[in-house]
């Protein structure tokens, strides 16, 4: 696809916090970002003081911080000023458990108030805050807090009963579990505490004690996509990329409301879900609520939602709903779209554009990154497909792998390779916990290896070309299952594809592809027989795939992703490996 979705940003109600990208990248440097920010009053850095004491002690203390949407109708605001109060009851409520700096606090809990203010109080009293998905099962959530040491759980009473209460005599390190009522009748279960009841007798003040920009503040569990979920280690200093990214890659204004659909079970819900917003000092809605595409046009218009940032398997299920349903309102004030977690297939961005009259912008990070990397601009050209170009700050590359175990970038365009970038930004991971090997492999020839195939072209832009370990090796050809799966988008019968290579004796592999259906359309002979004619018009023979199947729906990670290896394991038989991460259908 050729197509540029061009910008003009010169007559911009809200201009750009970014106009020029080359003059940006240029001026950036981190230690201006750093500035940006307070820091601790008696020096240090701190992720709950950028985000909430700051704006609290000062003009911004009145200004709407955080509104909560329940799942039944219920609202709740809460100004900075508010927020400052319950996170400080959270800490003084740490304290007086004896939990000190360092010690890991877990919170598995929905999307309730309490598990925002779980996350700052516990970054207050310095801790390590780990969210976990509320939807993990019992096995999931035990290796987790067992190899994250938890001493502190935050959950719900609900969740304690079905999954926590069978599980305690197995995680010796946990001393406290707090629980919230899901109604407010419920009674508190046995070796539980009742959290509301503490925060209601905690001082609402609490001076964050000395933090070093070093200090471990999250522990960040990655998808699972490729295989069992690693625990990544982030410092304090991240909130100066939450920061800086927020403002040039999401264009957040202090006066923006916006809105995060990710759960803070992944990064996106927490680097983006609670903190980078209110470093801005914007408003932030939360939704308790799961996927609902009437709900979510609701909430975009009702809330006049500036910018909002979802996920690519969230854009492909309204779109399997039709742009019509959203053109039953109108959205004034929305401003900027973005996407994160999968590759945003061209179809997706051009159908922002007829939907809600915006592209919608891809941006690319992991993990490990900590907060967005590369990205598609408020004021650049789209180049739909393209996840766009670096951060300034943010040196990434392409490099080809050396016989002798080195890396070389590879400066020509066009050229495939795995997407590496030069360490030093502040958001940066600190390790996996308890995989020293596997973090320093990461590592080489000065250059963090991400394991992601990309190439870039002319003019800087980043294409994403597939994960490492799911780029098919077809009769010579090294061939990324995004292409495919984005020919395949573009036909009006598909909702979501999937790709493969299954193992074949003469062309190595075979690239095999998994279809699931928009509504009114049935498997059989003669779709399938379509959809190979169309996608081998576009593909070319040597890429196209020699077969297809139907599945209701492709399996998926609970961040959404689509979970190839998965696919390849229940076509060969093979053991599925770990699913903890695998959402339920
Ligand atoms: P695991 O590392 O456990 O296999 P994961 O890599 O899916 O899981 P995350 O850190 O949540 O865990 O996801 C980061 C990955 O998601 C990236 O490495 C990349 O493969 C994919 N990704 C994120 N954003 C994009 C994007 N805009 N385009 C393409 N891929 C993306
Ligand atoms: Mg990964």
């Amino acid at each position: 696809m050729n197509e540029v979705i061009r910008k003009n940003v010169a007559d911009a109600k809200t201009p750009p916090n970014m106009m020029e990208y080359a003059v940006a990248r240029a001026r950036f440097s981190w230690e201006d970002a750093r500035r940006a920010l307070d820091g601790l009053p008696g020096g240090g850095l701190n992720i709950a003081h950028e985000a909430v004491d700051r704006h609290a002690g000062g003009a911004r203390a009145q200004h709407l911080a955080l509104r909560w949407l329940g799942r039944n109708g219920g609202v709740r605001d809460f100004t900075y000023a508010d927020l400052s109060a319950w996170t400080s009851r959270f800490a003084n409520m740490l304290e007086e458990l004896a939990v000190g700096p360092g010690e890991r606090v877990f919170v598995l809990a929905e999307r309730i108030p309490e598990l925002y203010f779980a996350v700052f109080g516990g970054l207050k009293r310095r801790c390590v805050v780990s969210p976990l998905f509320s939807a993990f099962g019992p096995e999931p959530i035990a290796t987790r807090v067992a190899i994250g040491e938890g001493r502190v759980l935050v959950t719900t009473t609900g969740l304690y009963r079905k999954k926590i209460a069978a599980l305690r005599s197995r995680l010796p390190t946990l001393k406290h579990v707090l629980v919230v009522r899901d109604e407010p009748d419920d009674s508190i279960p046995e070796g539980a505490l009742d959290l509301v009841a503490l925060l209601g007798g905690a001082s609402a003040t609490y001076r964050i004690g000395p933090t070093d920009p070093q200090d471990r503040a999250l522990l960040h569990f990655t998808s699972g996509t490729t295989g069992k979920p690693k625990g990544a280690i982030h410092v304090h200093e991240a909130v100066v990329a939450h920061h800086a990214t927020a403002r040039l890659a999401l264009d957040l204004h202090a006066e923006d409301v916006f809105w995060c659909t990710a759960d803070p079970g992944w990064v996106t819900g927490t680097s983006y879900g609670i903190i980078a917003p209110l470093t801005i000092g914007a408003t932030m809605i939360v939704d308790e609520a799961d996927f609902d595409a009437e709900r979510w046009y609701d909430t975009l218009a009702r809330e006049k939602v500036n910018v909002w940032y979802t996920a690519p398997t969230a854009v492909r299920m309204m779109m399997k709903g039709g742009a019509e349903t959203v053109h039953r309102r109108t959205f004034p004030e929305l401003r900027f779209i973005a996407s994160v977690g999968e590759p945003l297939n061209p179809q997706a961005v051009l159908w922002g554009m007829d939907a809600f009259g915006l592209p919608i912008h891809d941006n690319w990070w992991q993990t490990e990154t900590g907060g967005i990397m590369v990205a598609n601009f408020a004021s650049m050209d789209i180049r739909p497909g393209s996840m766009g170009r670096p951060l300034p700050g943010i040196e990434a590359t392409v490099v080809e792998h050396l016989a002798d175990g080195g890396v070389r970038p590879i400066d020509a365009p066009g050229v495939e390779g795995e997407l590496a970038l030069k360490p030093g930004w502040p958001s940066m991971f600190r390790g996996y916990l308890n995989e020293e090997e596997r973090y320093r492999k990461c590592f080489v020839g000065g250059w963090y290896l991400s394991g992601d195939l990309a190439k870039r072209d002319a003019d800087g832009y980043y294409w994403f070309v597939g994960r490492a370990d799911d780029v098919i090796k077809s009769s010579g050809h090294l061939i990324g299952p995004f292409e495919v799966e984005s020919a395949f988008m573009a036909h009006p019968a598909v909702a979501e594809a999937g790709v493969i290579g299954k193992p074949d004796p003469v062309a190595g592999e075979l690239v095999k592809a998994f279809v699931a259906l928009k509504p009114g359309y049935a498997p059989g002979e003669a779709l399938r027989r379509e959809l190979l004619a169309f996608v081998r018009k576009r593909l070319g023979t040597a890429v196209a795939p020699k077969e297809i199947d139907f599945l209701p729906s492709l399996p998926k990670t609970r961040s959404g992703k689509i979970m190839r290896r998965l696919l390849k394991a229940r076509e060969l038989g093979l053991p599925e490996g770990d699913i903890s991460t695998l959402e339920s259908s």
